[in-house]
């Protein structure tokens, strides 16, 4: 059998590069097969079929789309994870974010387990009222296993607080009124204050810990960050605030550079009227290739999976890397920078800023009390503070990297758990 540390580097396979950071995290925990299989396995697994008319002028044609939920573990608290809307959504992938889910609710110690879900289509397809119609289908077919106390989901790739208003509203027709049962709703419906910026925030936090540690002073720090959408956008505005110098950023089209770092705020005042960084004064235009190899001692990855692979990882020249994106480096990327002493902050730790923004918008819905958005920026900054904190512990006391004693702390965690709870 080939072990996936041996596979090869098949680019962004999100489910491949898990399978190897957790293998080498079980291999190390002693766990045996059955152990093993017990936290591999997914709790349960929903696809359910949604029809729909779509109406082009007089014309009107039924499609049926697939939509699914995978609920992975659930032994430290209700399934939590977002929902995506992708051409590319299908069932292996969906299964991988939502492992991945469990180890980051774990690993930043809340009351979650692990879920992700998704439809298979192109959303710029269809109208507004037709995306209404197909997400309330959605809903009403998942009822039986959403809930408060049970998978509670949340917004992902092309889906956004209105989704999540019409998720609300269809849940709540026949289980009364229920704000719970989703996380970032719009704030008039319960949604919290600071969800918004709350992963890009919580980003810039890690990074400033990260960068303690490695002893590079955050003043005047050069940083890059690939993808300039919401992680990536707040990431840097916190960032040039904190006295770091944002030197590039990229998006889909294009990147920017300015050696003496970038105007982020008049960048992303532009990038909210423009929609792209395209164009923009204050910076040269670069190739997105020729941004990930600028020298400089932060690089952030915040815009797709497997963005940084076998074929563009000998370019790199930051000291630290602090990963933003869901699984923006392959595992053998990541073992080759590994090598070159890059250190890199895994994803479960960097961006879990969301979905702890998630838990309090939770906590404040099942209390029916509302937080101010300094309360939340505060208790965010603690947990990340914590996380950080016991990671870099476990890491020295083991001789590993952050990314084994990540996975290490939440694969134990929901071992323990289970265990007690004696499943
Ligand atoms: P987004 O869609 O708002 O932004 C993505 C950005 O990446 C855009 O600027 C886009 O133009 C850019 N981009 C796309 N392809 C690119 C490429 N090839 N090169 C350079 N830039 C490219 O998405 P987001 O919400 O900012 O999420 C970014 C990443 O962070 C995703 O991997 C997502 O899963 C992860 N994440 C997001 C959250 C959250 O709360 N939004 C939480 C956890 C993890």
């Amino acid at each position: 059998m080939i072990s996936a540390e041996t596979m090869e580097d098949t680019s962004c396979c999100c489910h491949d590069n898990q399978a190897v950071f957790l293998e080498r995290a079980m291999r190390r925990l002693n766990l045996n097969s059955a152990q093993q299989q017990l936290l591999l396995q997914s709790f349960r697994e929903v696809s359910v079929q949604i029809p729909i008319r779509i109406y082009d002028g007089d014309k009107q044609t039924l499609r049926t789309f697939t939509g699914y939920r995978v609920q992975h573990n659930q032994a430290r608290g209700p399934f939590k994870g977002g929902l995506r809307f992708h051409p590319d959504v299908q069932l292996e992938e969906i299964r991988a974010l939502a492992q991945l889910m469990t180890w980051k609710t774990a690993l930043v110690d809340i009351p979650f387990g692990g879920a992700k879900g998704g439809i298979a289509i192109d959303p710029t397809e269809l109208h507004e009222h037709e995306l209404e119609v197909l997400t309330r289908r959605f809903t009403q077919k998942m009822t039986p296993v959403f809930g408060v106390n049970e998978d509670i989901p949340a917004p992902d790739v092309n889906t956004n607080p209105q989704v999540m208003a019409w998720i609300f509203d269809e849940y709540s027709k026949s289980n009364g009124y229920t704000p719970g049962i989703v996380t970032g709703k719009p704030i008039e419906l319960g949604g919290l204050d600071g969800r918004l910026e709350a992963t890009g925030y919580g980003v810039a936090s890690i990074t400033t810990m990260a960068c303690d540690y490695l002893q590079i002073p955050m003043d005047g720090a050069e940083i890059v960050i690939q993808g300039f959408g919401n992680v990536g956008s707040f990431a840097a505005l916190r960032l040039q605030a904190m006295g770091a110098s944002i030197i590039a950023v990229s998006d889909m089209y294009c990147g920017l550079y300015n050696a003496k770092g970038i105007d982020v705020e008049a960048l992303y005042k532009y990038v909210r009227v423009n929609s792209k960084i395209q164009g923009f004064d204050g910076a040269e235009q670069i190739s997105n290739a020729s941004l990930l190899c600028l020298p400089c001692d932060v690089l952030i990855p915040a815009a797709l999976e497997g963005t940084i692979n076998c074929a563009n990882e000998a370019g790199i020249r930051a000291r630290l890397i602090v990963e933003a994106a869901n699984m923006p480096l392959t595992h053998m990327a990541s073992a080759k920078l590994q090598e070159r002493s890059v250190t890199i902050i895994p994803d479960i730790l960097a961006n879990a800023g969301g979905v702890i923004a998630s838990y309090f918008e939770w906590v404040q819905n099942t209390q029916r009390l509302s937080w101010k958005r300094e309360a939340v920026f505060t208790q965010l900054e603690d947990r990340m503070f914590r996380t950080f904190t016991d990671v870099q512990q476990l890491a020295e006391a083991s001789g590993v990297d952050f990314r084994t004693a990540a996975y290490e702390l939440a694969v134990q965690r929901v071992l323990h758990a289970v265990e007690l709870r004696g499943f």
